[in-house]
Order: C-alpha cells, then sequence, then structure tokens
C-alpha cells in the first residue's frame, strides 16, 4: 500500500543550546499518523557530532545553573508548570496525532506529567540535609545533596510528554542539565517541552534535545561527560543500557516492560472487576506499561467475569483519537499491530479460546493501524500470549483454583511492573501486599501508577538499577551526597595528633 503524505508535514530538529538545530547526519525517520497511517512528519536522526554538542552545550550551562539559587530554580518550575497548564491541549493534540492515543487520553497523561513538574516546584524543601550540632566537641557534621551534572533522559513511544517530565522536572530542578533523546516514532511533543522551559526561564544549555535512534543513545551511553542515564522502554533494551552505562562508569536507571496480572478473588464485585479489567486492558489501545494483561481469575469466578469483560468490549468506540467518541485508537505501527494480532492466532493454535477477536473490528479495513480489543480465555502460563510482553489490546484471561497459585504466578513472572488484586476481604488485600513481589501494587485500582511524591518502579526485568523514577528516589537520583565534617577552633588551641579521629 503506498504510504500517503499528509500536508504540511513537520521537520523535527534537534534543540540545543535553546534552539533548534538542523542535523547534517542525512538521517531521518518518518513520523505517522497511525490513525490514518500517513506520513505527518520527518525527523532528523543525530550523528555522533550533534550528540557531542548536546552534551557540551549542557556541560557550559551546567556551573552557572547549579549556582542559581534554589528559590529561582523553583521558580521556573513554577512558570514552567503554569506553562503546560495553559498549554495541555496543545500537548495532548501533538500527542494524539502522533500516537493515535484518544484526546482524553493525552490529557490524562499531560496530568500526570504535570505532577511532576509540581512536585520539582517544592525543591528546595526536597534538598535539605542533615546537620548534626556537636558530633564531638567543637565539631559539627551535617550533609548536603549536589547535583552530578549533565544527565540523559531516553524515552518511549507510548508517554511522549509523562516520561520525559519524569525526567527533567526533577532533573533541572536539582541543579543538572540534561539532554533528552525522545522516541524517534513520537518527537514532536519534546520540541514543544523545549519551548515552554525556556519561555520558562530556564537559561539555554540547561535542557536540550537530540533527535534520533541508537546511534544517539549509543554516543550518550559512552560519552564521558554524561554522568547518568534515566532510561524507559523494552527490557531488553532496558538490560543493555544499564550494563553498557554502569560498565562506563554512570549511573543508570532503566525501567523495562511489564506483564501486569490483575488477581480477582471470588468475593470480588464482579461489574466492578470487570470495568477495571476493560479500562486498564483496552486504555490506550494496551500501550501502557501498566496495563492490564492478564486477569487471573480464581475459581467460579471465571465465568460470570468473562461475561461481563466480553459485554463491556462490544460498547467500546475504536476509531481515530481525535475523534469524540472514540475510546480506543489505533496502535503505534503497523508492523506493531500485526505482531500483536498474532498473539491471537498464535494463542489460538496453543489451546486458549478466542472469546472475543479484535481482528473483526470494523476499524481493521482502514488505513489506520487499528486492532479491535481482544479476549481470550483458557490462557495457560507457556502459551507465547502469556510469556511475552504483547503491549496491545489482548486481555489474556488464566484461570486459576487458589489465591496461592495465583500469586506464585505472579511471583514466577520475570516481570515485575504492577499489578492488582480485586476483593472486598481487607486481610486477603492485606497479605497480597505482603507476598507479591512486584514494585507497583493496586488494591482495587488496575492501574497503580503512584502519584509524583512517591516513585515509580517495577522489580526484577521492569527495572534495572537501584532507585526508582521520579518523586523522592528521583531525587535521590539525581543528586549525590556530601558529608561535611567542620569545626572553628581557637588557633591557639591546635596541636599535631597522629591518632584516627575519634570523638572526644
Ligand atoms: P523501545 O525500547 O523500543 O524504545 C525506547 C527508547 O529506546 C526509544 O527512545 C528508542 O529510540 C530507543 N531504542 C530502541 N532500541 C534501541 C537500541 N537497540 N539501542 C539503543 N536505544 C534504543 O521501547 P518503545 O517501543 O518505545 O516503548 C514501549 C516499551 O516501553 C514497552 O516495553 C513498555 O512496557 C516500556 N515502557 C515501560 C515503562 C516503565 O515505566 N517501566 C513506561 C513506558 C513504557
Amino acid at each position: 500500500m503506498a504510504t500517503v503524505i499528509a500536508e504540511n508535514v513537520q521537520q523535527v530538529q534537534h534543540w540545543i543550546a535553546g534552539s533548534s538545530v538542523a542535523s547534517k547526519s542525512g538521517r531521518s525517520g518518518k513520523v505517522m499518523d497511525p490513525a490514518m497511517g500517513s506520513v505527518i512528519g520527518n525527523v532528523e536522526f543525530a550523528n555522533v557530532d550533534e550528540v557531542d554538542a548536546a552534551v557540551a552545550a549542557a556541560k557550559a550551562a551546567f556551573a552557572e545553573w547549579r549556582a542559581t539559587p534554589l528559590s529561582r530554580r523553583a521558580e521556573t518550575m513554577f512558570k514552567l508548570r503554569s506553562l503546560v497548564d495553559t498549554h495541555r491541549n496543545d500537548i495532548a493534540q501533538i500527542l494524539s496525532r502522533e500516537n493515535g492515543k484518544t484526546l482524553a487520553d493525552a490529557l490524562g497523561e499531560v496530568a500526570r506529567g504535570l505532577e511532576n513538574v509540581e512536585f520539582a516546584c517544592g525543591i528546595p524543601n526536597l534538598l535539605k540535609g542533615g546537620y548534626s550540632e556537636q558530633s564531638s566537641r567543637g565539631v559539627d557534621v551535617y550533609q548536603i545533596r549536589q547535583p552530578l551534572g549533565v544527565v540523559a533522559g531516553i524515552t518511549p513511544f507510548n508517554f511522549p510528554a509523562m516520561v520525559p517530565l519524569w525526567m527533567l522536572a526533577n532533573a533541572i530542578a536539582c541543579g543538572n542539565t540534561f539532554v533528552l533523546k525522545p522516541s524517534e516514532k513520537v518527537p514532536g511533543a519534546s520540541v514543544f517541552l523545549a519551548q515552554l522551559v525556556k519561555q520558562a526561564g530556564v537559561p539555554d544549555g540547561v535542557f536540550n534535545i537530540v533527535q534520533g535512534d541508537k546511534v544517539a543513545v549509543d554516543r550518550l551511553l559512552e560519552h564521558p561527560d554524561v554522568r547518568a542515564i534515566s532510561f524507559v522502554g523494552s527490557t531488553p533494551v532496558a538490560r543493555a543500557i544499564y550494563e553498557t552505562g554502569t560498565r562506563n562508569g554512570k549511573r543508570v536507571q532503566a525501567l523495562g516492560g511489564a506483564k501486569n496480572h490483575m488477581l480477582v478473588l471470588p468475593d470480588a464485585d464482579i461489574n466492578m472487576a470487570a470495568d477495571a479489567a476493560v479500562s486498564a486492558g483496552y486504555g490506550a489501545a494496551g500501550e501502557r506499561c501498566m496495563a492490564i494483561s492478564v486477569v487471573l481469575a480464581v475459581g467460579a469466578v471465571a465465568d460470570p467475569l468473562i461475561d461481563a469483560i466480553r459485554t463491556r468490549i462490544a460498547k467500546i468506540k475504536v476509531g481515530p483519537g481525535n475523534d469524540a467518541s472514540s475510546e480506543m485508537g489505533p496502535l503505534i505501527t503497523r508492523e506493531h499491530r500485526d505482531r500483536v494480532a498474532g498473539y491471537i492466532e498464535s494463542a489460538q493454535a496453543e489451546g486458549a479460546t478466542v472469546t472475543v477477536d479484535g481482528r473483526k473490528d470494523a476499524a481493521m479495513k482502514t488505513d489506520g493501524y487499528f486492532l479491535g480489543p481482544s479476549l481470550l480465555d483458557n490462557v495457560k502460563p507457556g502459551m507465547r500470549c502469556y510469556t511475552d510482553e504483547i503491549f496491545g489490546p489482548v486481555l489474556s484471561v488464566v484461570r486459576v483454583n487458589t489465591y496461592a497459585e495465583a500469586v506464585k504466578m505472579i511471583n514466577d513472572n520475570p516481570y515485575g511492573n504492577g499489578t492488582a488484586i480485586f476483593t472486598q476481604n481487607g486481610g486477603a488485600a492485606r497479605q497480597f501486599q505482603f507476598d507479591v513481589e512486584v514494585g507497583m501494587v493496586g488494591v482495587n485500582v488496575p492501574i497503580p501508577v503512584p502519584v509524583s511524591y512517591y516513585s515509580f518502579g517495577g522489580w526484577k526485568s521492569s527495572l534495572f538499577g537501584d532507585l526508582h523514577m521520579y518523586g523522592p528516589e528521583g531525587v535521590q537520583f539525581y543528586t549525590r551526597g556530601k558529608v561535611v565534617t567542620s569545626r572553628w577552633p581557637d588557633p591557639g588551641s591546635s596541636k599535631v595528633d597522629l591518632g584516627f579521629p575519634q570523638v572526644r
């Protein structure tokens, strides 16, 4: 099929030292409208020299920025908060156009990103250290946290505004300078954000963008002036980024993929559980790292729950994100859509029951990368649809006999991003929270993305590194501690003492 090229195709460039910069690499990628299957932009890919120029701009801006008073840095975050708030709709339009998500969902993404700017407004308080007076006679000890220098962020296609905001707000507020490498599939929002960051009064060079692919990422990973890397994306890439980055002496937090299970106990409210499974399974066409992809139905709850889910699926309106009546948009690329559809086929071949087949959705007949919501029953561990991260609107139901069987399945899974339990029994929910080996847990909450004053992160193959993203752990990630031991004695009392210092 010939690819349609829309009018007003946008050229997306780097952002270095406060201005757009054209690439000389000669390499670029197409930005697509997933709802139409048409080209809407062209994004220039950085070469090594261009990454070096962005890092050099960030390095040059660091000394002055880290010396800028805390309240001034906080002031820029307050202004950025106000600007993002004012431009919510503009940002959401870009997100919806390039990613395909519905406008309502895109507005939700902006709101969750904005929370992180709000959190960073409190940076003077967040960077308060500790002080111990009279640790020894006339000696005081205090701890401070200082920025790292140039830090980089590499972000995925599914949250083109929120994930950059998770990173950049705290990184910059802490006094670092930042180089962002957005997903080449959805680069538009990053440039819009860069303009807002500039308008907010953040000095040129503090925030920079290199557009591109693996070439840019590889250079960031080896660049001697990049002190830390925050990554969000798929698990194989996250693992590689963590291994290479740490080998090169960098601090790395690399968030990976997921396979999130929702456990439904026999006492759960069926309608509430079905609402939650459908919302969390098919929202954003399943392209959320916190999407529910497996429902573990315990005992007799399975049949009524599946019926309730099926009834709700029948009402979901699949269509372009900019159509207000659409509830679920397209997937990100045609290849990804076909890959996701392939899991329905493989599930059938491996003995699962295809209860709802999204390949039959009317939207499949358009040029957009649509796939209707699909429901698989009688799924078993070992089937491809269970073991792989599908990242699409395919919900698998695994029937289990006991709570213990279900928890074992979750804990045996290599991923550990999010999970949820649906029950009316507080004791069972508390036990689940205690037992489950997953970083983010929902109790009757299907998408437990922590608010910005907690931190976001999975366990096992969903996060490589020691610190979770944003919130208090984000501040810790973007700063390093320094402990100062100080005394102001009368010089007359000074003498040589070769003994090891101890409390007197
Ligand atoms: P991806 O791993 O393909 O790409 C992420 C980023 O890495 C992009 O900027 C991309 O350009 C870059 N990249 C891709 N391949 C690379 C390579 N070989 N070397 C260096 N850089 C490379 O991920 P995606 O498809 O953009 O996003 C979807 C994935 O992200 C899913 O697996 C999803 O679960 C995960 N995700 C995780 C979280 C989380 O918080 N854990 C949040 C959002 C998305």
